[in-house]
C-alpha cells in the first residue's frame, strides 16, 4: 500500500521550524510496510492544500496530514478536507463537552473559537489528543484513509504511538513490532559496536546502535504476530547484550540520568550539593529538572577559579600547582561543597571547554570529584567537541559516575 504525508503550515515554508513531523511519520511507516512515496508541505491556504489533497487522492491508498488543526482561523485543514469530500462540517456536542469539562478544569473561560475544534465530517471518526484540544480525525472513504493528526509533536507522536499506529497495524494485518532501548554511557560507539557485533546481523530482533548526548542507545527492534510474541524475543536479547556490557548500561528508553540519581537518593535518604566552574551551573540546572529534587538536592555553586579559593576555603596553592582542571581541585570543591552545605555528598565538577585549551590540556578535558563523607573519587575523562558538547559531556559524565557511586 503507498502512503503520502502531508505537513501543514506556512511557519514551515518560511523555514521558521523544521518538519520533523514528516520525519518522524516517514521512519514509522516501514514497520507497517507501507511504502511512502511523497511528502509534500503546504501552507496555511485551504485552496492550495485542496489541491493536494486532489493529488495525494490519486496516488495514494493512505493519507497522513499534520498541522493547521487549531482553533484559529488560519487552521484550515478541517476545511480542507470537508470541502475536498465535499462534506458539511457539523459541531460534535460530545467533543464540546469534554472542551468545556477540560477549560472548567483549568479555571479558564473558553473562547468561541474552540469550537472549531469540535466541528467533524460526517465520514470522520474523532481520534483521541490526551496532551491537546485539536482530535484527530480517522476518515475512510472509496477505499482510501485519510489521518489528520495535530502539528505540535508531541501531541502527534503520542497519537500516532496510542491511536494510530495500532489501529494501522490491525487494517493492514501487519506483525505487531516493539521496540526497546537500552542505555549505554562511557563506551565510545566503535567498542559498543565491536562488543555487541553479532547481534547486530540478526534480523529478528534487529539491533541498532546510535551515538547520542547522553551516550550510545541500542535499539532493539522485534517483529511477531503479538506484543507477548515480540516481547520475549526483546527479553531473551537484553539479557544476552547486558551480559556482555553489564554496568556500562545505565538505563532504558525514557529513562534519565537525572531522575535515576534522584530516585536513588531518595529511596538511600541522601542529600548531595554541587560545584562547577566551566559548566556553568548545568549540572545543578539538569538535576532541578526533576520535580521534588529540593527534598536531596540543597544547592549548587557556579565558581570560576578566583571564587574557588576565595569563598570556598580551597587551597590556592593545589589551584596553582595543578591547575583549575584538575582532579586534586575537582576532589577539593567537591569536599568544600559537601561541607559548606552540610550534605551527604558532594559533586564537583571542572572542565575545558574551549575554543582554546587551558594550563596545557586539550579541550574536553572533564575533571569530576565525588566526595560522600568517607571517600573522595576523582575522574579525567576527555570528549572533544565543541563548547556546548563539552559541557553536555561533562555533565553526563559526572551524573554517570555519581550514579555508579549511589549504586
Ligand atoms: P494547535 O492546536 O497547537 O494550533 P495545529 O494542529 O493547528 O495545533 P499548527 O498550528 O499547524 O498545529 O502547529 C502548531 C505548532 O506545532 C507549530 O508552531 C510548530 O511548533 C509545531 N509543528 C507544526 N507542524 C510541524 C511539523 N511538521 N514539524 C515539526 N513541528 C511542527
Amino acid at each position: 500500500m503507498k502512503a503520502e504525508i502531508i505537513s501543514i503550515g506556512t511557519e514551515l515554508l518560511l523555514g521558521e521550524i523544521v518538519d520533523t513531523n514528516s520525519a518522524y511519520l516517514a521512519s514509522q511507516l516501514p514497520l507497517l510496510g507501507l511504502d511512502l512515496h511523497f511528502i509534500s508541505t503546504v501552507g496555511d491556504n485551504q485552496q492550495r492544500l485542496v489541491n493536494i489533497l486532489q493529488q495525494a487522492w490519486q496516488r495514494s491508498d493512505i493519507i497522513l496530514t499534520t498541522g493547521g488543526l487549531g482553533p484559529t482561523q488560519d487552521d484550515i485543514t478541517r476545511e480542507a478536507i470537508a470541502e475536498f469530500l465535499a462534506e458539511e462540517i457539523r459541531t460534535n456536542p460530545e467533543l464540546v463537552k469534554e472542551f468545556e469539562r477540560l477549560f472548567k478544569h483549568f479555571k479558564m473561560e473558553m473562547p468561541k473559537s474552540n469550537l472549531r475544534q469540535a466541528g467533524v465530517i460526517p465520514s470522520a471518526q474523532i481520534i483521541a489528543n490526551p496532551r491537546g484540544t485539536a482530535p484527530g480525525w480517522w476518515i475512510e472513504r472509496d477505499n482510501h484513509t485519510i489521518i489528520t493528526m495535530p502539528g505540535p509533536p508531541n501531541e502527534m507522536q503520542l497519537m500516532w504511538t496510542n491511536s494510530i499506529m495500532p489501529r494501522l497495524q490491525q487494517k493492514l494485518g501487519t506483525a505487531i513490532i516493539v521496540s526497546k532501548t537500552l542505555k549505554v554511557f562511557g563506551l565510545s560507539e566503535a567498542k559498543v559496536d565491536e562488543l555487541v557485533s553479532s547481534f547486530l546481523v540478526s534480523t529478528n530482533p534487529t539491533v541498532g546502535t546510535y551515538a547520542k548526548p547522553d551516550g550510545i542507545h541500542l535499539r532493539i527492534t522485534a517483529k511477531a504476530c503479538t506484543t507477548d510474541e515480540a516481547q520475549a524475543f526483546i527479553t531473551e536479547k537484553e539479557r544476552s547484550i547486558r551480559a556482555i556490557l553489564g554496568d556500562s548500561i545505565w538505563g532504558t528508553d525514557s529513562d534519565n540520568l537525572e531522575a535515576i540519581i534522584g530516585a536513588l537518593l531518595m529511596a538511600k535518604g541522601l542529600t548531595m550539593a554541587s560545584m562547577e566552574s566551566s559548566t556553568g551551573g548545568l549540572l545543578a540546572n539538569c538535576i532541578t529538572n526533576i520535580p521534588g529534587s529540593s527534598r536531596y538536592f540543597k544547592g549548587g555553586v557556579i565558581a570560576y577559579t578566583d571564587s574557588v579559593n576565595t569563598f570556598y576555603g580551597i587551597d590556592e596553592h593545589l589551584t596553582s600547582r595543578y591547575g583549575m582542571i584538575s582532579t586534586e581541585v575537582a576532589a577539593a570543591m567537591a569536599l568544600a561543597v559537601r561541607q559548606h552545605l552540610r550534605t551527604d555528598i558532594g559533586i564537583a565538577l571542572t572542565a575545558v571547554t574551549g575554543p582554546s585549551e587551558i594550563e596545557g590540556k586539550p579541550i574536553g578535558t572533564i575533571c569530576i570529584g565525588i566526595d560522600n563523607g568517607q571517600r573522595t573519587s576523582t575522574f579525567t575523562k576527555n570528549y572533544p567537541g565543541n563548547r556546548p558538547q563539552v559541557k553536555q559531556r561533562a555533565v553526563i559524565s559526572a551524573l554517570f559516575e555519581l550514579r555508579r557511586i549511589l549504586i
